[in-house]
């Protein structure tokens, strides 16, 4: 029998860690699958193998993925960029995922007297994250008693644990239902895919690696655009082309109606809508649009 041992180290295959279970698991595997990793994620298994990429994936908590990192145990992780720096790692970060969108905020109770964290320099500070907490306010020339308390951490102030906390939040409905108000944003995280230096030092490893990172971003950039085709009258198109940054130029092909051409291009998604308007405006019909599955810019 071939031990875990054995599959996951020695074969030169990369190794990458990965949420066990948790907020992060979902998206994560979805966006392996979605670059075209083919492996079984199902139950609760401790590694699988890429069948069609040198690379095996291990399922950990969270909180270690970094230490697992750092200590090369695997070359890869995926993990909150919040961990990342609550545990001060040497790693380096390679892509931002665009999943697990959450901010580390200061939140104090409603009715207290604090408004900024300067009112906070010798409080006591209830959260999960004690070395970013520590660090944010050294670097304000404060140095508040920290609490670390590993779940709850909403409920402290209530208790009297603590006058203030330090916490993820990601919608800031936790903090309401507690009756406490954010008033910093310490960090600004997301999933982000971290490695180590001696991989990417590595040239048989870095060759994958970059071929994974390529991947990932052109499923991010597929999704920062529309497929758009709009048919127009072919005096149109000088203004619907001021309209369209795109790309680049876009297609335009002439249709069976003399006079009339159909167009093709790219847009941003974030501005969709108001170039639609503009087309319009500009003489554009039948305009189909269609989602990016992937982009290579
Ligand atoms: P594990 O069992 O693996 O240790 P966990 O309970 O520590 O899991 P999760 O709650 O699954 O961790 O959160 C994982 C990551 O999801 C966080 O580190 C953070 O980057 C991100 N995240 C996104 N939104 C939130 C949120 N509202 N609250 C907490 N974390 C969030
Ligand atoms: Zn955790």
């Amino acid at each position: 029998m071939t031990s875990a041992r054995s599959m996951i180290n020695g074969d030169g295959r990369l190794k990458l860690a990965v949420q066990r279970s948790g907020r992060l698991t979902d998206h994560t595997l979805a966006m392996l699958h979605q670059v075209g990793l083919n492996f079984e994620s199902y139950g609760q298994r401790l590694f699988s193998q890429t069948r069609n990429f040198p690379l095996s994936i291990l399922y950990a908590r969270d909180d270690d993925i970094p230490d697992y990192v750092v200590l090369e145990s695997v070359d890869l992780g995926i993990v909150g960029r919040n961990l990342v720096h609550e545990q001060q790692v040497n790693v380096v970060e390679l892509f931002a995922l665009g999943f697990g969108y959450c901010q580390l905020v200061v939140a104090v109770p409603n009715d207290s007297p604090y408004q900024v964290p300067e009112d906070l320099l010798n409080a006591r500070i209830a959260t999960s994250y004690p070395e970013s907490t520590r660090i944010f306010f050294s670097e304000l020339g404060g140095t508040p008693e920290i609490v670390k308390i590993s779940g709850s951490v909403e409920v402290a102030p209530a208790l009297g644990v603590a006058d203030a906390i330090v916490e993820l939040t990601a919608t800031g409905s936790s903090l309401q239902l507690n009756d406490l108000r954010p008033i910093h944003t310490i960090l600004e995280s997301e999933a982000v895919l971290i490695a180590n230096r001696a991989a990417l030092e590595d040239p048989v490893k870095r060759v994958s690696i970059d071929r994974l990172v390529m991947r990932l971003r052109a499923v991010d950039d597929a999704a920062k655009f529309k497929y758009i085709m709009m048919n127009a009258p072919e005096d149109r198109l000088p203004a619907i082309r001021a309209v369209l940054p795109g790309l680049k130029a876009p297609t335009v092909v002439p249709l069976a109606d003399p006079g009339y051409v159909a167009i093709h291009t790219a847009i941003r998604e974030d501005e969709f809508w108001e170039k639609i308007e503009e087309l319009r405006a500009a003489g554009a019909t039948e305009i189909l649009v269609s989602a990016l599955d992937k982009l290579l810019l």
